[in-house]
Protein backbone atom coordinates (compact mmCIF):
# COMPACT_ATOMS: atom_id res chain seq x y z
CA UNK A 1 0.00 0.00 0.00
CA UNK A 2 0.77 3.58 -0.42
CA UNK A 3 2.00 5.16 2.59
CA UNK A 4 2.47 8.71 4.15
CA UNK A 5 5.87 9.09 3.04
CA UNK A 6 5.02 7.28 -0.49
CA UNK A 7 2.50 10.46 -0.52
CA UNK A 8 5.67 12.89 0.31
CA UNK A 9 7.65 11.07 -2.52
CA UNK A 10 4.83 11.85 -4.74
CA UNK A 11 4.39 15.43 -3.89
CA UNK A 12 8.33 16.00 -4.31
CA UNK A 13 7.75 14.39 -7.92
CA UNK A 14 4.54 16.88 -8.48
CA UNK A 15 6.67 19.66 -7.67
CA UNK A 16 9.65 18.53 -9.93
CA UNK A 17 7.25 18.57 -12.66
CA UNK A 18 5.47 21.57 -11.61
CA UNK A 19 8.87 23.45 -12.12
CA UNK A 20 9.69 21.32 -15.18
CA UNK A 21 6.60 22.56 -16.91
CA UNK A 22 6.87 26.01 -15.51
CA UNK A 23 7.41 27.96 -19.14
CA UNK A 24 4.87 25.90 -20.74
CA UNK A 25 1.87 26.47 -18.32
CA UNK A 26 2.44 29.96 -18.27
CA UNK A 27 2.71 29.88 -22.52
CA UNK A 28 -1.20 27.65 -22.46
CA UNK A 29 -2.59 30.47 -19.54
CA UNK A 30 -1.54 33.15 -21.76
CA UNK A 31 -3.34 32.26 -24.91
CA UNK A 32 -6.85 31.43 -23.15
CA UNK A 33 -6.32 33.34 -19.20
CA UNK A 34 -4.05 36.08 -17.68
CA UNK A 35 -0.88 33.61 -17.69
CA UNK A 36 0.10 33.11 -13.97
CA UNK A 37 -0.72 29.22 -14.17
CA UNK A 38 2.69 28.13 -14.44
CA UNK A 39 4.04 30.37 -11.62
CA UNK A 40 0.69 29.98 -9.12
CA UNK A 41 1.39 26.20 -9.18
CA UNK A 42 5.08 26.26 -8.80
CA UNK A 43 5.02 28.39 -6.04
CA UNK A 44 2.21 26.18 -4.31
CA UNK A 45 4.52 22.77 -4.82
CA UNK A 46 7.58 24.79 -3.51
CA UNK A 47 5.62 25.38 -0.48
CA UNK A 48 3.95 21.76 -0.02
CA UNK A 49 7.18 20.53 -0.90
CA UNK A 50 8.95 22.55 2.27
CA UNK A 51 6.09 22.10 4.25
CA UNK A 52 6.08 18.36 4.28
CA UNK A 53 9.85 18.61 4.61
CA UNK A 54 9.58 20.49 8.17
CA UNK A 55 6.36 19.31 9.45
CA UNK A 56 6.52 15.56 8.36
CA UNK A 57 3.15 13.95 8.65
CA UNK A 58 2.00 10.73 9.82
CA UNK A 59 -0.46 9.36 7.72
CA UNK A 60 -1.37 9.76 4.20
CA UNK A 61 -4.70 11.52 5.46
CA UNK A 62 -2.72 13.90 7.40
CA UNK A 63 0.11 14.65 4.13
CA UNK A 64 -2.86 15.19 2.42
CA UNK A 65 -4.85 17.68 4.48
CA UNK A 66 -1.58 20.10 5.10
CA UNK A 67 -1.22 19.91 1.42
CA UNK A 68 -4.44 21.32 1.29
CA UNK A 69 -3.75 24.16 3.38
CA UNK A 70 -0.64 25.12 2.03
CA UNK A 71 -2.30 25.10 -1.79
CA UNK A 72 -5.28 26.95 -0.76
CA UNK A 73 -2.39 29.86 0.83
CA UNK A 74 -0.35 30.30 -1.89
CA UNK A 75 -1.66 29.48 -5.07
CA UNK A 76 -3.85 32.08 -5.20
CA UNK A 77 -6.34 32.50 -8.37
CA UNK A 78 -9.28 30.00 -9.42
CA UNK A 79 -7.13 27.05 -8.87
CA UNK A 80 -5.86 27.51 -5.73
CA UNK A 81 -9.05 26.94 -3.78
CA UNK A 82 -9.35 24.65 -6.28
CA UNK A 83 -6.53 22.24 -5.77
CA UNK A 84 -7.03 23.02 -2.04
CA UNK A 85 -10.58 21.59 -2.05
CA UNK A 86 -9.79 18.54 -4.01
CA UNK A 87 -6.86 17.67 -1.41
CA UNK A 88 -9.03 18.49 1.27
CA UNK A 89 -11.75 15.89 0.33
CA UNK A 90 -8.80 13.67 -0.97
CA UNK A 91 -7.72 14.08 2.87
CA UNK A 92 -11.70 13.23 4.50
CA UNK A 93 -11.96 10.42 1.63
CA UNK A 94 -8.94 8.53 3.15
CA UNK A 95 -9.72 9.11 6.93
CA UNK A 96 -6.77 7.93 9.18
CA UNK A 97 -5.62 4.92 7.12
CA UNK A 98 -1.99 3.93 7.49
CA UNK A 99 -1.60 2.54 3.99
CA UNK A 100 -3.57 3.23 0.94
CA UNK A 101 -4.47 0.33 -1.02
CA UNK A 102 -6.22 0.77 -5.02
CA UNK A 103 -9.69 1.12 -4.04
CA UNK A 104 -8.54 3.73 -1.55
CA UNK A 105 -6.28 5.96 -4.43
CA UNK A 106 -9.53 5.37 -6.64
CA UNK A 107 -11.80 7.02 -3.93
CA UNK A 108 -9.53 10.11 -2.67
CA UNK A 109 -9.47 11.16 -6.66
CA UNK A 110 -13.08 10.68 -6.87
CA UNK A 111 -13.45 12.74 -3.78
CA UNK A 112 -11.08 15.00 -5.29
CA UNK A 113 -13.07 15.73 -8.57
CA UNK A 114 -15.96 15.66 -6.11
CA UNK A 115 -14.72 18.27 -4.50
CA UNK A 116 -13.56 20.37 -7.61
CA UNK A 117 -17.00 20.39 -9.11
CA UNK A 118 -18.89 21.21 -5.91
CA UNK A 119 -16.43 23.96 -5.46
CA UNK A 120 -16.05 25.50 -9.55
CA UNK A 121 -19.82 24.48 -10.76
CA UNK A 122 -17.98 23.10 -13.53
CA UNK A 123 -19.05 19.55 -15.77
CA UNK A 124 -17.08 17.75 -18.08
CA UNK A 125 -16.77 19.61 -21.26
CA UNK A 126 -16.55 23.10 -19.78
CA UNK A 127 -12.52 23.57 -20.38
CA UNK A 128 -11.31 23.42 -16.87
CA UNK A 129 -9.06 20.56 -15.18
CA UNK A 130 -12.33 18.83 -14.45
CA UNK A 131 -11.97 17.03 -18.03
CA UNK A 132 -8.91 15.68 -16.53
CA UNK A 133 -10.33 14.77 -13.27
CA UNK A 134 -12.56 12.93 -14.54
CA UNK A 135 -11.27 10.48 -17.21
CA UNK A 136 -8.87 9.85 -14.47
CA UNK A 137 -11.51 8.87 -11.88
CA UNK A 138 -12.97 6.91 -14.37
CA UNK A 139 -10.18 5.12 -15.33
CA UNK A 140 -8.80 4.63 -11.91
CA UNK A 141 -12.29 3.25 -10.62
CA UNK A 142 -12.20 0.52 -13.34
CA UNK A 143 -8.66 -0.64 -12.63
CA UNK A 144 -9.59 -0.56 -8.75
CA UNK A 145 -12.47 -3.00 -9.41
CA UNK A 146 -10.27 -5.41 -11.33
CA UNK A 147 -8.19 -6.00 -7.86
CA UNK A 148 -5.39 -3.55 -9.08
CA UNK A 149 -2.86 -1.90 -6.62
CA UNK A 150 -1.99 1.84 -6.23
CA UNK A 151 0.85 1.73 -8.92
CA UNK A 152 -1.87 0.75 -11.82
CA UNK A 153 -4.40 3.14 -10.56
CA UNK A 154 -2.51 6.04 -10.69
CA UNK A 155 -0.80 4.60 -13.92
CA UNK A 156 -4.56 4.55 -16.01
CA UNK A 157 -5.38 7.87 -14.54
CA UNK A 158 -2.40 9.84 -15.35
CA UNK A 159 -2.85 8.18 -18.96
CA UNK A 160 -6.51 8.75 -19.21
CA UNK A 161 -5.99 12.45 -17.58
CA UNK A 162 -3.46 13.12 -20.35
CA UNK A 163 -5.96 12.45 -23.01
CA UNK A 164 -8.92 14.45 -20.77
CA UNK A 165 -6.82 17.43 -21.29
CA UNK A 166 -5.54 17.23 -24.99
CA UNK A 167 -9.20 16.97 -25.74
CA UNK A 168 -10.30 20.18 -24.03
CA UNK A 169 -8.29 21.47 -26.65
CA UNK A 170 -11.26 22.09 -29.19
CA UNK A 171 -13.39 23.12 -26.45
CA UNK A 172 -14.84 26.49 -25.90
CA UNK A 173 -14.60 27.12 -22.37
CA UNK A 174 -18.00 27.78 -20.08
CA UNK A 175 -15.74 28.30 -16.64
CA UNK A 176 -13.37 30.23 -15.57
CA UNK A 177 -11.27 33.24 -17.37
CA UNK A 178 -11.09 31.52 -20.81
CA UNK A 179 -14.93 31.50 -20.23
CA UNK A 180 -14.94 35.62 -20.84
CA UNK A 181 -12.81 34.44 -24.36
CA UNK A 182 -15.66 32.64 -25.82
CA UNK A 183 -15.39 31.06 -28.94
CA UNK A 184 -12.03 32.44 -28.82
CA UNK A 185 -10.88 29.81 -26.00
CA UNK A 186 -11.35 27.12 -28.86
CA UNK A 187 -7.95 25.71 -30.07
CA UNK A 188 -5.84 26.07 -27.02
CA UNK A 189 -5.09 23.44 -24.04
CA UNK A 190 -6.98 24.18 -20.53
CA UNK A 191 -3.84 24.75 -18.74
CA UNK A 192 -5.33 23.23 -15.39
CA UNK A 193 -6.24 20.39 -17.11
CA UNK A 194 -2.42 19.94 -18.28
CA UNK A 195 -1.48 21.09 -14.94
CA UNK A 196 -3.58 17.86 -13.50
CA UNK A 197 -2.67 15.42 -16.03
CA UNK A 198 1.30 16.47 -15.39
CA UNK A 199 0.42 15.96 -11.69
CA UNK A 200 -1.07 12.66 -11.67
CA UNK A 201 1.51 11.40 -14.41
CA UNK A 202 4.48 12.59 -11.03
CA UNK A 203 2.12 10.79 -8.29
CA UNK A 204 2.11 7.77 -10.81
CA UNK A 205 6.02 7.74 -11.87
CA UNK A 206 6.95 8.38 -8.20
CA UNK A 207 4.39 4.76 -6.91
CA UNK A 208 6.54 2.58 -9.11
P1 LIG B 1 -6.74 32.23 -12.58
O1 LIG B 1 -7.62 31.84 -13.73
O2 LIG B 1 -7.50 32.83 -11.46
O3 LIG B 1 -5.56 33.06 -13.02
P2 LIG B 1 -5.08 29.87 -12.64
O4 LIG B 1 -4.51 30.45 -13.88
O5 LIG B 1 -4.09 29.45 -11.60
O6 LIG B 1 -6.13 30.85 -11.99
O7 LIG B 1 -5.96 28.58 -13.00
C1 LIG B 1 -6.75 28.52 -14.15
C2 LIG B 1 -7.34 27.13 -14.26
O8 LIG B 1 -8.29 26.91 -13.22
C3 LIG B 1 -8.12 26.90 -15.54
O9 LIG B 1 -7.26 26.49 -16.59
C4 LIG B 1 -9.11 25.82 -15.17
O10 LIG B 1 -8.59 24.51 -15.37
C5 LIG B 1 -9.29 26.02 -13.68
N1 LIG B 1 -10.59 26.59 -13.38
C6 LIG B 1 -10.96 27.89 -13.42
N2 LIG B 1 -12.25 28.03 -13.04
C7 LIG B 1 -12.71 26.78 -12.78
C8 LIG B 1 -13.96 26.24 -12.34
N3 LIG B 1 -15.01 27.03 -12.09
N4 LIG B 1 -14.05 24.90 -12.16
C9 LIG B 1 -12.99 24.10 -12.39
N5 LIG B 1 -11.79 24.54 -12.80
C10 LIG B 1 -11.65 25.85 -13.00
MG1 LIG C 1 -4.37 32.34 -14.61
MG1 LIG D 1 -4.73 34.77 -12.14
Amino acid sequence: GCTAQDVVAALRAGAEIVAAHREELIRLDREIGDADHGENMDRGFRAVVSKVDTAAPETPGAVLKMVATVLISTVGGASGPLYGTAFLRAAAAVGDAAELDGPAVAAALKAGMEGVAARGKAVTGDKTMIDALSPAVDAAKAAADAGEGPVKVLSVAAEAAHVGAQATEPLVARKGRASYLGERSAGHIDPGARSTALLLSAFSEAAR
